[in-house]
């Protein structure tokens, strides 16, 4: 039964970009997408009377509703708290499915239930999980998260010791990563790698002693270690005949090693995120590159610019946030590089920038940010064809982009993170409305849904 139409809109899917398109909506689903019929009015005017609800996109362009793969709830503020505001933030930048890396020192089996419950409480958008394996256990519950619906499992090669204890991540070596690859490969599930190599990290830091600025932090954490830890990985992830995700692929390196193992038969997918698409080691056009400080850092204007290229051949397969919530003051509190906390809420901006400096110059197509935003994440984390697209029988998730609004970033009134390295940046198109299993929870910036719309999605 119809509920909603969505007349004159551009469609772009990954495969094509389309004026005058109609979507029909009912009961959370999409019912059906077709060219708009001649003589638009009068249908308008039967839809009313059938009260059919009616948005008219005016040729807005309008998207499978976007996914952030990759995200930290929790990180650095309340898990409860960020669910609440950065589920409003991602619904702001259009995102319907956000992914959280489950953090748990004990059972992430018995944990989930828990995030389950607080999704469905507190959420406004929907949210699917990854489990970040540390331990023996960890390994254990493989099989079993597997066979809850949860496919992607995390491994970070980078933070052994302390360095990122307080929020609780503990660096594995390469012997648990190879047990963990085979038992991934074992129950079909996905293989995600943070690819930084520890002790080149170590030595680097070292050569940086007594320096306090942005440029040495992105120096102390060289190319050479991503690309060492990424062939490491590739390497394994071949013998254990796995799956793998490499997350937040940041060095261009990275993209030929991995071509080099996809003839030899990996199957290996990488994400970037549009940070370092967007940012250099000068930290050139931010107010205060220290705001962008994150790990793994950035790398010379070079490096950014073969990623773009990367990304526009399809070289690169899925773009993610990497997101933590944080505050402006705390972030910045130590007044050393060497401490500050990393990341940031990136989700309100991650299309608008994008869009603006990929599409707006020509070195994108809106039909690759559908692929790389929305279809990829869908397939490759399980949620496919339920989410990431827009063919009849897929959930109602949709984005609406006004490309012609200009705008000026600021901090995001929904989000508790009070600040963006992009502040003062001018961008050329956003989202305008963001709608989850049928229901606007995002119109002109205004979030249009109570918190709890939000569900658990693609578990078992
Ligand atoms: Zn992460």
């Amino acid at each position: 039964m119809p509920d909603l139409v969505i007349a004159n809109a551009t469609l772009v899917t990954p495969e094509f970009t389309q004026a005058g398109m109609r979507i029909t909506l009912g009961d959370g689903k999409v019912l059906a997408v077709e060219p708009e019929p001649s003589g638009t009015a009068s249908h308008r005017e039967q839809a009313t009377a059938d009260e059919c609800r009616w948005i008219d996109a005016h040729g807005r362009l309008v998207l499978p509703g976007l996914i952030d793969c990759h995200t930290h709830f929790g990180a650095f503020l309340p898990f409860e708290e960020d669910l609440v505001t950065e589920s409003r933030a991602a619904a702001d930048g259009g995102f319907t499915t956000v992914c959280h890396v489950i953090l748990e020192q004990g059972s992430i089996l018995e944990r989930l239930p828990y995030y389950t419950d607080a999704v469905g409480r507190l959420s406004t958008v929907d949210m699917h999980f990854w489990a970040a394996c540390m331990t023996d256990e960890h390994l254990d519950e493989i099989p079993r998260l597997r066979a809850r619906g949860i496919r992607g499992f995390k491994f970070f090669l980078s933070y052994k010791g302390d360095e990122m204890k307080s929020v609780g991540i503990f660096g594995i070596d390469y012997g648990y990563l190879q047990r963990g690859l085979e038992r991934v490969a074992d129950c079909g599930g996905v293989a995600i790698v943070h690819v930084e190599n520890y002790e080149l990290l170590q030595l680097h830091r070292a050569r940086q002693a007594g320096n306090n600025d942005f440029l040495a932090f992105c120096h102390s954490r060289p190319p050479i270690c991503e690309e060492v830890d990424a062939f490491a990985t590739c390497r394994m992830a071949l013998e254990a005949r796995a799956e793998l995700y490499l997350v937040h692929t940041g060095t261009a390196a990275v993209v030929d090693i991995a071509k080099e193992f996809r003839t030899r038969g990996l199957k290996v997918h990488l994400e970037t995120g549009p940070r370092y698409l967007l940012i250099d080691e000068n930290g050139t056009g931010l107010a205060c590159p220290e705001e962008a400080i994150t790990t793994p850092a950035y790398k010379s204007r070079d490096n950014a610019d073969a990623l773009w290229k990367a990304l526009a051949r399809g070289d690169l397969d899925t773009i993610a946030t990497d997101s933590a919530a944080n505050l402006r003051a705390t972030k910045l509190a130590s007044g050393s590089v060497w401490k500050l906390q990393p990341s940031w809420q990136e989700m309100p901006t991650a299309f608008a920038t994008l869009f603006t400096h990929g599409v707006g110059t020509g070195r994108l197509q809106p039909s690759q940010l559908a692929q790389l935003m929305s279809a990829a994440p869908a397939r490759i984390f399980g949620l496919h064809p339920a989410k990431g697209s827009l063919a009849p029988g897929a959930d109602a998730d949709l984005v609406m982009i006004d490309s012609d609004i200009t705008y000026t970033v600021d901090r995001d009134p929904h989000s508790a993170c009070d600040y963006t390295p992009y502040r003062g940046w001018q961008l050329r198109g956003r989202p305008v409305l963001t709608m989850v299993r049928g229901r606007v929870v995002m119109r002109q910036g205004q979030v249009t849904a109570a918190s709890g719309w939000g569900r658990a999605v693609g578990l078992a």
